[in-house]
């Protein structure tokens, strides 16, 4: 599959029918699955032969869509996990653990702060956090002897925030670390991290991957690039034998290739369970058919919208990476030629009030927490997914408590306008 382009691996790639089998992708609903010895099943839990025994681990349906996200990313290996959450989690869990230091840029999910700053904390595992312009100066500086690893959002959601992925590649590698990139907004169809530099890209599939609104999930792809070996001492996880798989060295056994998904999934999936449906995998699989031409058009309703607000007399600012007026034009021409993604932020005069106001006037966006679905939606962040932080985390997390984030669905893009024009001229 790997000479196809994009297009052709978002429909057809990960499976492969033999002779009469079915053409869709079968859903195997089941826990689990029989062996004619114990012999041959305990060669499984050995980790000295593949193959499946509990879905909790692994199953052949999550497994196949898995293998399409791994050829869309360009990786190695990859799992599905049950939410974006649980894949950002193991991406981090999977090499930096109690004592252990991780530098993020500050621009992110408001879940995966909370999870980084709060939950993972609690656990022993400190995060720098570094705004995504710092400079080169500024990021070396955030590195210390235990840090494990370099995260950031390629778009940062909700602020847009487009990442300078080869400034964070480089300064990770400098110090002997993988760089994690969450590239849930840009998608492989915009964006494709691993040929920047990065070393583990993460998905909430829950996005435009499924892109309906229907199914809550997560992935985790690895390039296959990073040396674990080389910095052995770094990464005991991967480089020593693990005393809960009869001695097992995964980067040993399974090679720079394998070892960081076979870790994650032997280990943490065993012990976290975060599985996803297979039900879930196979409507995740029906939305990543049609990604590459949902991707364009998502775009394109966003990039008229953006233009249409940036002209609008009640419109403090509007940020959209793919407007030669936003800061971050130069680097998603860079690294996004063919676009961004279709979420929009902006201010409308008045502040809170005006945003709740403005919301409350649209007829075809609904307020949801959501994004990044058919239908188009809107949400005030400061009221809702980053409520908890204060001003001053608000401010570092690149959201003003007047900002509204407005994703652009499927709908047409005039009728997208009037609805605002609309809302707008009624506060
Ligand atoms: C939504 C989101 C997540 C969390 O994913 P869930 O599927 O909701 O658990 C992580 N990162 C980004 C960028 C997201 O937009």
């Amino acid at each position: 599959m790997n000479n196809y382009r994009i297009e052709t691996k978002c429909v057809q790639g990960g499976y492969r029918p033999g002779n009469g089998e079915p053409r869709q992708i079968p859903i195997v609903q089941s826990t689990t699955f029989k062996y004619a010895s114990s012999a041959e099943m305990g060669k499984l839990f050995d980790l000295e032969a593949s193959g499946y025994f509990y879905s909790r681990l692994q199953n052949p349906t999550c497994d196949t869509v898995a293998a399409k996200i791994c050829e869309l990313e360009g990786g190695t290996a990859a799992m599905l996990t049950s939410s974006g959450q649980a894949a950002n989690f193991f991406s981090v869990f999977n090499i930096a653990t109690c004592g252990d230091h991780v530098v993020s840029s500050s621009a992110l999910y408001g879940g995966t702060y909370n999870l980084f700053a709060v939950t993972m904390k609690k656990m022993g595992v400190e995060f720098t956090f570094v705004t995504p312009d710092c400079s080169e100066e500024e990021l070396r500086a955030a590195f210390r002897p235990n840090t494990k690893a370099v995260f950031g959002e390629t778009i940062a959601n909700p602020a847009l925030n487009v990442l300078d992925i080869e400034k964070f590649a480089n300064a990770a590698h400098e110090h002997g670390v993988p760089l994690i990139i969450d590239n849930t907004f840009a998608t492989p169809v915009h964006c494709r991290p691993f040929e920047w530099g990065a070393d583990i890209v993460t998905h909430s599939t829950t996005k435009y991957m499924d892109g309906h609104g229907a199914a809550v999930g997560g992935c985790i792809v690895d390039s296959g690039n990073f040396d674990w070996m080389a910095h052995a001492d770094k990464f005991p996880g991967l480089c020593t034998p693990d005393d809960s798989y009869h001695g097992i060295t995964y980067a040993e056994k399974f090679g720079q290739a394998g070892a960081f998904i076979t870790k994650a999934t032997a280990q943490l999936m065993r012990d976290f369970g975060c599985t996803p449906a297979p039900q879930s995998a196979f409507i995740l699989n029906l939305g990543l058919e049609s990604l590459h031409v949902r991707m364009k058009r998502h775009y394109e309703n966003a990039l008229a919208v953006a233009t249409y607000l940036e002209g609008h007399e009640k419109i403090s600012w509007v940020r959209f990476p793919s407007l030669p007026s936003d800061g971050d034009y130069a680097l998603a021409q860079k690294y996004m030629p063919n676009g961004t993604c279709g979420v929009i932020s902006f201010g409308v005069k008045g502040g809170r009030e005006a945003a709740e106001r403005f919301m409350a006037n649209l007829h075809i966006a609904a307020i949801e927490t959501h994004v990044a679905d058919a239908r188009s939606c809107c949400l005030h962040p400061a009221n809702a997914t980053h409520r908890q932080m204060n001003d001053e985390e608000l401010a570092a997390a690149g959201v003003s408590p007047d900002l509204i984030r407005f994703s652009c669905g499927l709908e047409n893009s005039e009728d997208l306008i009037e609805d605002i024009a609309n809302a707008l001229a009624n506060i």
